[in-house]
């Protein structure tokens, strides 16, 4: 699978550059094909117009073509000598100028044909006196005196085809080339650019079948921002989330074990106490059994409603609420505990309806969740306070307490499952270590947040607020 990836993007990328080549010498060999021959006829072509008046004038003279081959022949040796020195540019014509015109067309055929087409000189000396051919009509020049036809001029190419194809076999060797170079780098660039654009899917394949195998601690190095980066990056921010789920999956799990096992061997020791005759079969006895069993429902009851709560599973049936009716009545249930611990518990309820929309029964919770808190924690003599505020946050229930308070480093844990400050002395209030992490669900399920301020020693301020 990886190694067809590869293999594709590699194929794929030399397969456009093929494709691209062959264009790309295509449409240059048809340029220079069309160049060339373009360029030789347009050059015979000025050749012979240029050539054009000197043979008029030629005719003029005498209003015939006899003895224009005699003309044209005539010191050609002597000029040839002279090449080198003189340049056909700058004296093309030199002493004897039908001579110097053979000259200066080196390398190029002259035809001159009469008025009727007849050919009265050929400077290749084989077609004199034949029919100029229809063939060579269409590049002829024609020869007038006075707007008079008096014959036509042709300049052809010498050996004109071994020369183009020459030179086309040259272009297109040079092509040739070129393609090979250029297949030869995109080879070397498909195949690096290949394995790097597959090189981090690979590592990210395998960092996926290692989190596959339970190995959460598969991560990726990220190396730059394009899209394969950014699915590295998430890749790394789902392993991190994994893991820490599965980390907080497998604390919880020892949490509930451990949360169970108390309650449980109270019971199992009490109960056994009885059976081998060692305890008394008395109330007394069974009702310290009973209460353990209370303390495990209300565990399992805490436990089932947060995990609804966590999973956004929890149903809500929200009404109309006065909160200072709703926290009076959870004030005025605990206010017999309160007395019992001699704690003074106190209310700032406005006399305003603070009317929010949520559901009476958790919000209760909520409220005794903190205040059980507050006044277990505390000491007798103590005052814990209940006030409820408006505020831009919504409608705010704070429950502040003069208690023990909480030290800074434990503040930010204190609503996590199963935390405690003091372990034993939680626990022997009766605490399941759950209260805050179910106040948190509850209100955030609400739209809410809750929070809390405290200082070792100083107290305690646990505040929600609920949008109104
Ligand atoms: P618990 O069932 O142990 O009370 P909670 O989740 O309700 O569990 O509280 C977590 C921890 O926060 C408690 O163990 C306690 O140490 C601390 N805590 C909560 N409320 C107060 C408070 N009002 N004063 C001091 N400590 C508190």
């Amino acid at each position: 699978m990886r190694a067809s990836l590869f293999l594709k993007l590699t194929l794929a990328f030399i397969l456009v550059v093929l494709a691209g080549t062959a264009l790309m010498a295509f449409l240059a060999n048809r340029s220079a094909t069309g160049g060339l021959s373009l360029y030789v006829d347009r050059g015979s072509e000025l050749h012979a117009r240029r050539i054009a008046p000197v043979l008029v004038a030629y005719y003029a003279q005498q209003y015939s073509w006899a003895g224009i081959g005699e003309f044209l022949t005539q010191g050609v040796r002597s000029d040839a000598s002279r090449r080198t020195a003189q340049g056909p540019a700058r004296r093309p014509f030199g002493r004897s100028p039908g001579g110097g015109l053979l000259w200066w067309l080196a390398g190029q055929r002259m035809i001159l044909a009469d008025a009727g087409n007849r050919i009265v000189f050929d400077s290749e000396d084989e077609m004199t006196g034949q029919e100029l051919g229809e063939d060579v009509r269409p590049s002829m020049v024609p020869l007038l005196l006075r707007n008079q036809p008096i014959g036509s001029l042709v300049i052809a190419q010498f050996d004109q085809g071994d020369l183009e194809q020459q030179f086309l076999d040259r272009v297109n060797q040079g092509l040739a080339l070129a393609a090979l170079g250029t297949i030869v780098i995109a080879l070397v660039v498909a195949v690096l650019l290949s394995r790097q654009l597959t090189s981090p899917i690979r590592r990210l394949t395998a960092a996926a079948r290692g989190i596959a195998a339970g190995r959460m601690d598969q991560r990726v190095s990220v190396s730059g921002r394009d899209e394969v980066g950014q699915l590295a990056e998430s890749f790394n921010e789902m392993a991190g989330k994994l893991q820490l789920g599965e980390t907080q999956r497998r604390r919880m799990l020892a949490d509930i074990a451990h949360e169970l096992r108390n309650p449980l061997s109270t019971i199992q020791g009490n109960l056994e106490g009885m059976l081998d005759g060692v305890l008394p079969l008395e109330p007394a006895q069974v009702a310290t059994a009973y209460d353990q069993t209370l303390v495990l429902s209300r565990l399992v009851e805490d436990l089932r409603l947060l995990s609804l709560a966590e999973a956004r599973q929890l149903r809500l049936e929200r009404s109309e609420t006065d909160l200072g009716v709703l926290v009076q009545g959870v004030v005025d249930n605990f206010r017999p505990f309160a007395q019992e611990r001699g704690v003074d518990l106190r209310t700032r309820i406005p006399a305003w309806s603070a009317k929010v929309t949520v559901d009476p029964q958790r919000m209760s919770q909520v409220v005794a969740n903190l205040l059980s808190n507050a006044l277990r924690y505390v000491a007798s003599g103590d005052a814990v306070t209940v006030a409820i505020r408006q505020s831009d946050a919504g409608t705010e229930v704070s429950v502040s307490d003069s208690g023990p308070g909480i030290d800074a480093n434990e503040l930010p844990h204190v609503f996590e499952r199963f935390y405690r400050v003091e372990k034993s002395r939680s626990r022997s209030a009766g605490g399941s270590g759950l209260g805050l992490a179910i106040a948190k669900e509850l209100v955030e399920t609400h739209g809410g947040r809750i929070w809390v301020e405290s200082q070792a020693g100083k107290g305690s301020k646990f505040t929600f607020a609920i949008p109104s």
